[in-house]
Order: structure tokens, then C-alpha cells, then sequence
């Protein structure tokens, strides 16, 4: 079978919409299937050709199946993937995160961004003896119970919960404000028993959203104050804005940092860092509980090494944002209609309909049905950016001047026929 139509239809009969994730489904009128991917292009069954803007949605900086990390991992291959013991990569990936990440002083590595939020709110409530956690309307923190209340990607319409089957109590434990609305913030916390403020610095799941000037300043601030634990969900920040996350760009040091995404180079991954007396909770230091079979599991380690090595030279950050401030810069120049783009780094989302995007509200009052029509164009015309509003247009150090430059030629084309 060789054709996406067909292998659609058994992707039907085998997973809930076809699918096992849900966004992959929002590809119309159906998903393509990717047989390869190398550099900035990836290949489907068909052998279409896609320049990729989605990246895995975040992970890939380097682009897909960079050598450097392919040879690491064919090396690890050799020896072995999982040994339930300790293995020195798990070392060596954690002094790279602990000497980049200011805030970090020692890991837990999970195997994912939800497992990595998971146990920090756990963390938090365990170190703090408090039970409820404060989030921000359009954060996503991945796919437990807890941050499912008005949640990002997740969403396609204002919800709470983002899904059946939440327990109300667990509702009731979430407390949920607008994103750079510090009014909301202290109000909160002076009423309640709030053990973490747990926050996207800059928001990726709602499109790109950035922190006005004194909102993280704000959050650092307050939650000192009440002496309620500050969360930085850097899952898709950490190691992209910046080696050192969205942290080390605003100068604004969390309590806990969860990472995923980017270190793990493209394998599973996710990480809980912070201050060694708050880690130190987790068993069997301490009592919070965390176990996993396939935590610091080899071949994610590797993977993950390799990345931050090639970020360590820098190149991938000069390519990577250089490709996102040319095709913004251009955009600007030749979408004629009312528009906003926020940009930063490596990350940009288009709204359209709308002069200022700074919370998930303003989101939902963007022109969702010009953005799908852009994506659509685009993949005809052989670009993939995200095929939902809620979500981050990434560049990769793959993306050099001849990738932007078909990309702006094919923006274009597709702009004149959109307007
Ligand atoms: C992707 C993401 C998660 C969830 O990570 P998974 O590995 O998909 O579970 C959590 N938080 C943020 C900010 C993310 O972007």
C-alpha cells in the first residue's frame, strides 16, 4: 500500500479517528503519511516532496534525521537500549541541561512532556503541602487530568475541562487565569492555598504568544510572596529561544522547569529540573513519587546529547532564527489584509483578522478559517505549516536561504490567491 488515501482508511479501522494523536488528524481531507523526512523536507508514500514547518511540532531544531545524531544513536544501537540500570549518557545529558539551564540543578528525566508537568505539579504539591495549582487559559501542559482546564492545542473551542472523563474534584484543585493578567494572579493567591503557578513563559500552544515587559517579573514576584512554587513549562522554550530556555532570555529563574521536546532530539522525552532541596523530593530521596520504566532510557539520552552538542556550536540558532525573521520580515510585506505575527526566535504564528494577539481570548477572535485556508495552499503548493491556529510555525537550523526563499516564492503565489 503505497498511497495515503488507502492506508487512511486502515488507520480508520484501527485507531479513534484515525489517528493517535489528534491534531495529525486536522490535515484535510485527509492526512498525508510521511515515508521519510531529511533536513527541512520530509517525503510521503507518494513521494511528494514538503518543505516541514511543523517540525514534530517543536522537537526537531536540527531538522529531521541530522547525522550527528544518527550516528550517536547507531553507536548506542550497538550496545544496547535498556538496561533498568543506571547508564552514564542519563549523566552526561544532565550536565548539559543543569550547566544551560540556570535554575536547574538537578533532573528527573520521564518520557514525556506530560509525564514531565505530571509529576511537577505532584512535586509541588508534595513540597509545598498545598493542594491547588494555578494555570493560564490556552497553556497546554500535555494530556493528564490536571491541565486539561482550558488548555491550548487541546482546545478548538472555549471548554472546562478540555475533556470528559475529569473528575470534578480535580477541577476544582485548578485555578485558571488569563495569561499576562497579574490582577488575576494575586487575587488568586491571596485567596487560595496555591502550592504552583504553572506557566508557559512564552506561550506555544495557542500560536505564539509572548510575556508582556513585567508579567514573568510579575509571577516571580507573587509567587515568592505567597510562598507558592513557580513552574516554568519550557517543554517547547527550553533549548529553542534560547540554550537556556525562555528563562535565561527574560533573566526570570523558576522554582521547577519542565523540559521535553528538543532534548530528547527527537525521541521521547521529558525532564523535571529545579533546585536540589525541591528534586531531592522525588523517591527514593525523598516521598513525591516518580518511577518509569523507560526513564533516562538510553537511546533518548543520546539522541538528546547529540542535539545539545550541535546547539553548543550555535549555528543552529543563527540559521534557525534567521530563517523566521526573513519569511516574518516578508510576510509583513506581502500579507495586504489586517494580520498580526507574533515571532520570536524560531517560532512564529500568523493571526489573522485581528491587530494584537496577547492572550488565548484574542486568539479565539483571529480568522481560524484564513489561517486552515493558508495551510491548505501551502501544502498543495508543497509547504507544511501546522494545520491548526493553536499552533507554532518552527524554523530548524536545516532551514537555509534557498529553503526560505522557495518558501517566500510559494507564500507568495498562495497569499495572491487567498486575498
Ligand atoms: C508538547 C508540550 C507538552 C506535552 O509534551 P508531550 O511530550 O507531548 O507529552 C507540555 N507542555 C508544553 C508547553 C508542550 O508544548
Amino acid at each position: 500500500m503505497t498511497n495515503s488515501e488507502e492506508l487512511w482508511k486502515e488507520a480508520n479501522k484501527l485507531f479513534a479517528g484515525g489517528v493517535n494523536s489528534p491534531v495529525r488528524a486536522a490535515v484535510k481531507p485527509f492526512p498525508f503519511f510521511v515515508e521519510r523526512g531529511k533536513g527541512a523536507i520530509i517525503y510521503t508514500v507518494e513521494g511528494k516532496r514538503l518543505i516541514d514547518y511543523v517540525l514534530g511540532y517543536g522537537p526537531l531544531i536540527l531538522g529531521h534525521s541530522p547525522d550527528s545524531v544518527k550516528e550517536k544513536l547507531i553507536k548506542q544501537l550497538d550496545k544496547g537500549w535498556l538496561f533498568g540500570t543506571p547508564s552514564e549518557l542519563e549523566i552526561e545529558l544532565a550536565r548539559k541541561i543543569t550547566s544551560h539551564i540556570p535554575s536547574a540543578q538537578k533532573v528527573r528525566f520521564v518520557n514525556s512532556g506530560t509525564e514531565a508537568t505530571m509529576n511537577a505539579i505532584r512535586l509541588a504539591r508534595g513540597y509545598t503541602k498545598r493542594s491547588k495549582i494555578l494555570k493560564f487559559n490556552g497553556n497546554y501542559h500535555g494530556s493528564h487530568d490536571y491541565v486539561l482546564i482550558e488548555a491550548g492545542s487541546a482546545a478548538t473551542e472555549y471548554s472546562i475541562p478540555t475533556s470528559d472523563g475529569i473528575p470534578v474534584e480535580i477541577i476544582k484543585t485548578v485555578e485558571v487565569c488569563e495569561f499576562n493578567d497579574l490582577d488575576c494572579v494575586n487575587s488568586k493567591l491571596k485567596k487560595e492555598d496555591v502550592a504552583g503557578v504553572i506557566v508557559e513563559p512564552i506561550m506555544g500552544n495557542s500560536g505564539v504568544i509572548l510575556p508582556e515587559k513585567e508579567f514573568l517579573k510579575g509571577l516571580r514576584e507573587l509567587t515568592r510572596t505567597y510562598n507558592s512554587l513557580l513552574i516554568f513549562d519550557e517543554v517547547i522554550t527550553g533549548f529553542r529561544v534560547s540554550i537556556g530556555g525562555a528563562q535565561t532570555l527574560y533573566q526570570i529563574y523558576p522554582d521547577i522547569t519542565t523540559l521535553g521536546k528538543i532534548i530528547g532530539g527527537g525521541l521521547p522525552i521529558g525532564a523535571i529540573a529545579g533546585k536540589a532541596d525541591i528534586i531531592d523530593n522525588f523517591t527514593p530521596s525523598g516521598k513525591v513519587f516518580n518511577a518509569g520504566t523507560f526513564n533516562a532510557n538510553p537511546l533518548s539520552m543520546a539522541a538528546g546529547i547529540a542535539t545539545i552538542e550541535e546547539l553548543e556550536k550555535g549555528y543552529p540558532y543563527n540559521i534557525a532564527n534567521k530563517a523566521a525573521k526573513a519569511i516574518v520580515e516578508e510576510l509583513e510585506n506581502i500579507i495586504k489584509v489586517k494580520h498580526t505575527i507574533n515571532h520570536i526566535s524560531s517560532m512564529f504564528q500568523i493571526f489573522f483578522g485581528v491587530d494584537n494577539i496577547k492572550n488565548y481570548s484574542d486568539v479565539k477572535k483571529a480568522n481560524r478559517e484564513y489561517y486552515m485556508r493558508l495551510h491548505e495552499l501551502l501544502l498543495r503548493e508543497g509547504v507544511f505549516i501546522p494545520p491548526s491556529q493553536y499552533e507554532t510555525i518552527f524554523t530548524s537550523a536545516s532551514h537555509d536561504n534557498d529553503i526560505v526563499n522557495e518558501t517566500l516564492y510559494k507564500f507568495k503565489k498562495v497569499i495572491s490567491e487567498l486575498m
